[in-house]
């Protein structure tokens, strides 16, 4: 399951340091799959979706902080809570129901972003 930000968010900006898989933009940013990742160039996947990991992707939110849900991993991989909800001063960043992953699925996704790890 990735995490969501909810319209709660205050743009308070102390989430976006604290990910490892720099899964959060600012409203209205651009994102890449390539940002903090080993990702480049044309590739699929691990759910199957082609992508361009170099393109620029159209923000999900224009008015608060947004993450993107291809590359959350809920910090699997990489720490024992997501560091985003630890870290959000009005506890705005919780579970999206509308991406539920299995931990494997997960930790799968953080292989396949950083394999140098
Ligand atoms: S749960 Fe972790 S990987 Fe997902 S957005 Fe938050 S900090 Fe990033
Ligand atoms: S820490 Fe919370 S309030 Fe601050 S930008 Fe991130 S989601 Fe928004």
């Amino acid at each position: 399951m990735a995490i969501i930000i909810t319209d709660e968010c205050i743009n308070c900006g102390a989430c976006e340091p604290e990910c490892p898989n720099t899964a959060i933009y600012e409203g209205a940013d651009d994102w890449r799959y390539k940002d903090g990742t080993s990702l480049s160039g044309k590739l699929v996947l691990t759910n199957g979706k082609e992508v361009d990991a170099d393109e620029a992707q159209e923000p999900i939110s224009d008015e608060v902080y947004y993450i993107v849900p291809d590359k959350c991993t809920e910090c699997k991989g990489f720490h024992e809570e997501p560091q985003c909800a630890a870290v959000c001063p009005v506890d705005c960043c919780v579970p999206d129901e509308d991406h539920v992953e299995t931990e494997e699925v997960l930790l799968g996704k953080q292989k396949f972003m950083h394999p140098e790890d």
